[in-house]
């Protein structure tokens, strides 16, 4: 049933945060972040936010910060003036058809229809999603200093402070047997509960890739995330390999997870809602996963904290977790950009509880990182 209430104004806002390290990745290394914020305003006072953010600009995937502002500005706010905010699959219907690919944009928008809708209701959005199973998320830490000791010191403080025990060492720049010594070096440096894996970001070959899974699982790594491109690659590779492979990269959507099931590329699905489309998009990748026996794995294209509780109300809901997730996108901020920070204790994220995402911007702190701002809005004639 149609509330009558309309969608009144699409704000965009690009915010430039710095990181408390430098990020180092096979393909970029990230000195700091870039946040797209969707402010999407309603007729009945009820207001919803969104988040699109990339890695490292253009290096990982292809849409920017900048093109997304630009795709929801000019393509996709038109669209919406007027339309009925509790109807969320319609508005996102009306946008695919008229908007091809685009995915992080479109996951931004769709994320802010579903907080304001969820909020109308008086929900956590996880109970728009299917309902929670958890209040609480592992979330795995990546090192990704470039530097082995740096790593091993970061690593230990972590474990100090039980903010995480499971660690992703991003690897793939430098020669495979200098990637697996310090990769050995970081697993021989934690203790037995900690758990070592590793990102390739698809730099290797898959001729070296088969040695170097082999090297890192006698290391005592116990998964490999997109060693290589391709879903053929990774499948083969799979085939052989000792240690669980995980399929990144390769999953843009409920059609290409599809793929790389009935292919057998991964043993597990990294999962991210931007990259799928949006959040009902990643519920998909989600159902494939389940349906052909592959472990899900709650994956982050770095977001801030609106991106971050967004899959977090996401997987809150999904039966098992047994790789956890690696949500921790925000801790890699310097400022707090939220009113009420989020709550990382005990290896884990706290899902907030309150209605819609459960968390609302810092204003000041908005306004000390704006770069850029737009607003399409409409004035509504009649309402009802
Ligand atoms: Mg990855």
């Amino acid at each position: 049933m149609s509330s009558g209430a309309r969608i009144v104004e699409i704000e965009t806002l690009l915010l430039d945060v710095p990181t408390i390290r430098p990020h180092r990745l096979s393909m970029v290394t990230m000195s700091g972040q870039t946040m797209m914020v969707v402010r999407l305003r309603c007729s009945d006072e009820f207001s919803g936010l969104g988040e699109g953010t990339t890695i490292g600009g253009l290096a990982y995937g292809s849409e920017s910060p900048e093109s997304m502002k630009l795709t929801i500005d000019r393509y996709i706010a038109p669209l919406l003036m007027g339309a009925d905010a509790t109807r969320v699959g319609l508005a996102m219907d009306k946008v695919n058809t008229a908007v091809k690919g685009n995915h992080f944009a479109k996951c931004a928008v769709e994320t802010a229809l579903l907080d304001a809708q969820a909020r109308r209701l008086g929900l956590p959005l996880s109970e728009l999603l299917g309902g929670r199973r958890r209040d609480s998320l592992p979330v795995a830490w990546t090192l990704a200093s470039g530097d082995t000791a740096k790593d091993i010191e970061e690593a230990q403080r972590m474990l100090e402070t039980r903010r995480h025990k499971d660690f992703k060492l991003k690897i793939g720049r430098r020669p495979i047997n200098e990637d697996v010594a310090h990769v050995a070096a970081v697993r021989k440096a934690l203790p037995d509960f900690a758990s070592v894996r590793v990102d390739v970001n698809m730099a290797w070959r898959e001729r070296e890739a088969a040695n170097g899974i082999a090297a890192l699982g006698d290391a005592g790594c116990v998964l490999v995330e997109q060693p290589v491109p391709g879903v053929e690659p990774l499948a083969r590779l799979q085939a052989k390999a000792g240690i669980a492979l995980m399929a990144d990269e390769i999953l843009t959507g409920p059609e290409s997870a599809l793929t790389a099931a009935s292919k057998l590329a991964g043993d597990v699905f990294s999962i991210k809602i931007e990259q799928a489309g949006g959040l009902f998009s990643a519920a998909k990748v989600i159902s494939v996963a389940e349906a052909a026996d592959i472990a899900v794995y709650g994956g982050t294209m770095l977001e801030g904290p609106i991106g971050t509780i967004a899959a977090a109300q996401l997987f809150s809901g999904v039966r098992s977790l047994e790789w956890g997730t690696e949500l921790f996108g925000p801790l890699l901020l310097t400022e707090e950009l939220l009113t009420e920070p989020l709550v990382y204790a005990d290896f884990e994220l706290k899902v907030p509880t309150g209605p819609g995402l459960g968390i609302q911007l810092h204003e000041a702190a908005v306004n000390r990182f704006r770069r850029d701002r737009t607003s399409t809005s409409t004035t509504l004639k009649a309402v009802g």
